[in-house]
């Protein structure tokens, strides 16, 4: 099995009839880029940045972060990247700064934190701007954003940090160029407000590992109710028609960066929902690829219309491993 997965490495990242589908890497600390070049990776759909923030005792300053990001962008130069802003809280914590709360994840995460610590979110993006002088087709992703108001302020820091840098870069001869800025969908209450959330930013990516955690009202790590956790439930594939229709509909770039993406079978239904662009661990890229090149766009369609009918997730479920099988997947 494994030869023959190598052996798919040189089919192009498209369905059988040719459809491009970005495949893309879910990245944090070293991830070897010459591997993920030789697996085909289209490039980084989310660099988690508060991976190396959990490696450290303190936070990173400025020129610190400055480093990390710099390599990252360095290593992948000429592929897209996009760096999502700190995303501590919830199950990610910092020693050296503790959140303590009896629902941490329906606390203080993501942008909740770095918005009422501007101080921690400025840093970050100044690094981040410093970082990416001379290099283009980076992209900043906004974690666990709830409302507008948390939009329009994210982008009041960003447009601050980024006109403090590009001065700061102009005295001495060097240019900064402004990345697209995304949200990334993970919060049930912006699926009611897609339309006005899709006008505001240059791309979204669905989070389905949390947005499956909050539809479901299951935590994400508890094994207890584990089986209630499963991306084929019936109401989670039509959250996720929904959101491919909205965006079509407002012409924006859709990715999802959810662990759903790793999984051959799901990225069938994704792509025949319109997904094109699917972010997922390096070890899974080869297993996507493969499953998605075995049909076509028309096929993955057909099987997005047919699930339709199933109200359980064992029957949506079985339904798509007996197609995988019939192909001989
Ligand atoms: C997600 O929630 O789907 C996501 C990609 O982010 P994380 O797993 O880091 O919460
Ligand atoms: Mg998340």
């Amino acid at each position: 099995f494994a030869q023959e997965l190598s052996q798919d490495q040189h089919l192009p990242n498209a369905t059988r009839d040719g459809m491009k589908v970005n495949l893309m890497i879910n990245s944090s600390l070293g991830t070897d880029s010459s591997r993920a070049r030789q697996t085909g990776a289209d490039g980084i759909g989310l660099y988690r940045t508060e991976i190396p923030f959990m490696q450290l005792d303190q936070f990173p300053s400025e020129d610190v972060q400055a480093c990390i990001y710099r390599d990252l962008l360095q290593e992948f130069e000429g592929l897209p990247v996009t760096i999502r802003t700190l995303d501590i809280g919830g199950d990610k914590q910092l020693s050296y700064f503790p959140i303590e709360e009896e629902n941490p994840f329906l606390g203080w995460r993501g942008v909740r934190v770095t918005l009422d610590h501007p101080e921690i979110f400025l840093v970050q993006l100044r690094a981040i701007f410093k970082a990416s002088e001379g290099c283009e087709g980076f992209k900043l992703a906004l974690p666990m954003v709830t409302t507008l108001e948390e939009l329009n302020e994210s982008y009041r820091l960003i447009n601050q940090a980024f006109d403090e840098v590009e001065e700061e870069l102009a005295a001495i001869g060097k240019r900064v160029t402004k990345p697209q800025v995304g949200l990334i969908l993970e919060v049930p209450a912006t699926l009611f407000q897609l339309k006005s959330f899709a006008k505001r930013v240059d791309f979204i990516s669905v989070g389905t590992n949390d947005l499956i955690q909050y539809l479901m009202a299951v935590d994400r790590n508890n094994l207890r109710v584990k089986n209630l956790y499963s991306h084929f439930q019936p109401a989670i594939l039509r959250v996720l028609k929904q959101i491919a229709h909205e965006c079509e509909h407002a012409q924006i770039p859709l990715q999802i960066c959810g662990e759903m993406a790793a999984d051959p079978l799901a990225s069938l239904l994704l792509v025949g929902m319109g997904y094109n662009e699917l972010s997922m661990n390096i070890g899974s890229l080869a297993k996507v690829k493969r499953a998605i090149s075995r049909f076509e766009l028309s096929e993955m369609q057909q099987l997005v219309a047919e699930i339709e009918a199933f109200e359980t997730e064992a029957k949506v479920r079985d339904h798509l491993l007996k197609t995988m099988e019939k192909r001989g997947l």
